[in-house]
């Protein structure tokens, strides 16, 4: 019988660990992540008829490689190819929580979002319109209260079909402005045409991550081909030159504001509902 692997991804306190111990009981085991104190928990459970492994991956904001904690958790999704990551977000929270959200689709993986935490969000008058967010993302979103356990067996169910189905999944392309995207597009050509580093992660967010500056994905574009690599550090030392000079500003913060501006995009476009009346949050 064939066994997937689903990583749980989300912000601390988002309630992943809540859900994963939802999910697994007691069948469930703590390690260390080799070589760092990062604690990994995996556990399993049974879905649909299959062994389903879960991992719950440390709770963070983004994916950089500046914190242990988003290293450890990117390099379980680069590297141990979960079929599927379910994306815990705190619907109390969610526009800080979808920035995660936005770098996950941007990586590629088949994502499940888990909209936890509704009791909360609903408590304040805050309604989310979860079946319009899914169809803006083009992903499964299923409602949850990882405390009560309300919703799991739904996502769970969401997650392994997904898994299941082990179709194409194109990784979110969005726009980061006239001064980054024709760099952005030219340095993903020829990482295209190179194959560069192409089995771990797709093109667009490689050129990202020299944009970013990126010392672990840098590193390994070394080793994989160095003059390639050193041919778009050159081309995002330009980028970084003109954004100093024009903004002020290191092409980090640039990336970021694009990407909040995308969540901030979707949240106004009647994701999130009062509960009582037809205003908008947003
Ligand atoms: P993690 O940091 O993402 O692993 O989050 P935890 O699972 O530790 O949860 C953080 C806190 O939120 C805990 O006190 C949980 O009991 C609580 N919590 C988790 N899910 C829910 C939920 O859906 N509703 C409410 N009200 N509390 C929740
Ligand atoms: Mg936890």
């Amino acid at each position: 019988m064939n066994e997937h692997l689903i990583a749980i991804a989300g912000n601390p306190n988002s309630g992943k660990t809540t859900l994963f111990n939802a999910l697994t009981g007691a069948r469930q085991r703590v390690a260390n992540y080799p070589g760092v104190t990062v604690e990994r928990k995996e556990g399993s459970c049974k879905a649909n008829g299959r062994e389903v492994r879960l991992v719950d991956l440390p709770g963070t904001y983004s994916l950089t490689a500046y914190s242990l904690e988003e290293l450890v958790a990117r390099n379980v999704l680069l590297t141990e190819n979960p079929r599927v990551v379910v994306n815990i977000v705190d619907a109390s929270n969610l526009e800080r929580n979808l920035y995660l959200t936005v770098q996950l689709f941007e990586l590629g993986i088949p994502v499940v979002i888990a909209l936890n935490m509704v009791d909360v969000a609903n408590g304040r008058g805050i309604e989310i319109d979860a079946a319009e967010l899914s169809r803006k993302l083009g992903a499964p979103v299923v409602e949850t209260v990882a405390r009560s356990g309300n919703g799991k067996d739904a996502l769970l169910a969401a997650a392994v079909e997904l898994a299941d189905k082990n179709a194409a999944w194109t990784p979110l392309r969005i726009s980061y402005g006239p001064d980054i995207d024709p760099v952005l597009d030219e340095m993903e050509r020829k990482i295209l045409a190179e194959r560069f580093l192409t089995g771990l992660h797709p093109a667009r967010w490689t050129a990202l991550k020299y944009l970013e500056s990126d010392e672990d994905v840098i590193k390994k574009g070394k080793e994989a081909n160095p003059d390639l690599s050193s041919g778009l550090e050159k081309m995002a030392d330009g980028v970084a030159a003109h954004l100093q000079k024009t903004f002020s500003a290191y092409p980090e913060a640039i990336i970021a504001d694009h990407r909040y501006g995308f969540v901030a995009a979707l949240l106004k476009s009647g994701v999130v509902k009062r509960k009582h009346g037809a205003d908008r949050i947003y």
